[in-house]
């Protein structure tokens, strides 16, 4: 039995259909991450699983039990909005320790939530005297204390910095997996979502996407939506012929490209590279496909690599260098760059065309 259900739920909001036939199912104990862009639908999904928003179809079961009519208060889930929902008179031991102080429950579970988001020095602080970020970890840790088997996080780290972002995403997890909480985390940073789920749902305009291991996620997007939003890529369109093992795409604004044994059978298809699987080199590589002349454009310094653009024939192309590999290379330098035939991703051109397939996300 799985520990939470969600059966082909929707949900509309006058015209808005913002959720459209979703269905997850959790395990116990399981750490998920719902990665979407803006309007995806992920707030009214954590809402209708915490019984504060009705469906108007599809079942919600917890532990076997479907509780879809089922006031929030029985159904044992702890929800975090994305506007916390503080008492901000106050003080952060009040708002931590509340839920277990109704229910009349020993109040070790606030502390320890408090010490988790390093806060428990602030405990006697008014929550209206805090930074933004505070709030946020304070609403985290009413949340966790609230003795709950099933965690609803919707976007927990967003306030963060980067550096405390990375520190508590990691926190999470450890404590999560410690108590043995269930937990689905709404987040529209890729980065979070990778690094801190047991699997993730890609959730657009109210329709789930791809459900997958971070890694299968990564390296097999299920469509060229997930493919670009998880990362910046190299999306190219062409004409494809298949030739024995081999396809050839007549790439617009590139010229030919050779791949091998393309997942489409399609003949207007979009090709996909991600910046780290182009190589680029100063000199001749030795390949017999798919090199091509270019232009370095610009070259932005990341730290662990540098991305640079180049100009090869019609198209800008990214890729990405390790730092020190990229040495004496400037803008205008002239390289060679090589489109490995096996790490190519095909998709067939979508119906409704690539700008609707990448940018409108939204519900
Ligand atoms: P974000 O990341 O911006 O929070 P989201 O993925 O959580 O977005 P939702 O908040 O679930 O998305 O919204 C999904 C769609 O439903 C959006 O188009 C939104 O404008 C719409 N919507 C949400 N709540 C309401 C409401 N109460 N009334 C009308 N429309 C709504």
């Amino acid at each position: 039995m799985k520990f939470l259900e969600v059966r082909s739920v929707f949900k509309s909001y006058g015209s808005i259909r913002a959720l459209r036939g979703v269905s997850i199912s959790v395990d116990k104990g399981e750490y998920l991450c719902i990665l979407g862009p803006t309007g995806a639908g992920k707030t009214t999904l954590l809402k209708i699983i915490a019984g504060l928003i009705k469906p108007d179809r599809g079942r919600v079961l917890i532990e076997g039990f479907d509780v879809t009519d089922l006031p929030p208060e029985l159904r044992s889930v702890s929800y975090m909005p994305q506007g916390y929902a503080l008492f901000p008179h106050m003080s952060v031991w009040d708002n931590v320790s509340y839920g277990l102080r109704v229910r009349g429950l020993p109040l070790d579970r606030a502390e320890e939530a408090l010490k988790m988001v390093g806060l428990y020095h602030r405990r006697f602080s008014r929550v209206y005297e805090l930074s933004g970020g505070q709030q946020q970890r304070v609403a985290l840790a009413r949340a966790i204390a609230a003795e709950a088997k099933l965690l609803l996080l919707d976007e927990p780290l967003s306030a963060l910095d980067a550096l405390l972002n990375l520190e508590l995403r990691h926190e999470l997890r450890r404590l999560a997996k410690g108590l043995g909480l269930t937990v689905l985390h709404v987040t529209h940073n890729t980065e979070e979502a990778l690094s801190i789920a047991d699997r993730v749902v890609i959730l657009r305009k109210g329709v789930v996407q791809q459900v997958g291991r971070p890694s299968e996620i990564y390296l097999k997007p299920a469509n060229i939506f997930t493919a670009s939003f998880l990362s910046e890529v190299n999306i190219l369109e062409g004409l494809a012929r298949v030739s024995g093992e081999k396809s050839v795409v007549d790439v617009r604004g590139l010229g030919k490209l050779v791949l091998e044994k393309p997942s489409t059978k399609a003949s207007h298809v979009v090709v996909i590279y991600r910046p780290e699987d182009v190589l680029v080199s100063s000199n001749t590589p030795s390949y017999k496909v798919n090199v091509f002349k270019g232009e370095v454009r610009s070259i932005e310094f990341l730290g662990l690599f540098s991305r640079l653009r180049i100009q090869v024939n019609g198209l800008e192309i990214i890729a990405d260098l390790w730092s020190g590999e990229d040495r004496g290379l400037k803008e205008d330098s002239r390289v060679y760059v090589y489109f490995d035939p096996r790490l190519a991703l095909v998709y067939p051109y979508p119906r409704e065309g690539l700008h609707v397939e990448l940018y409108e996300g939204g519900g």
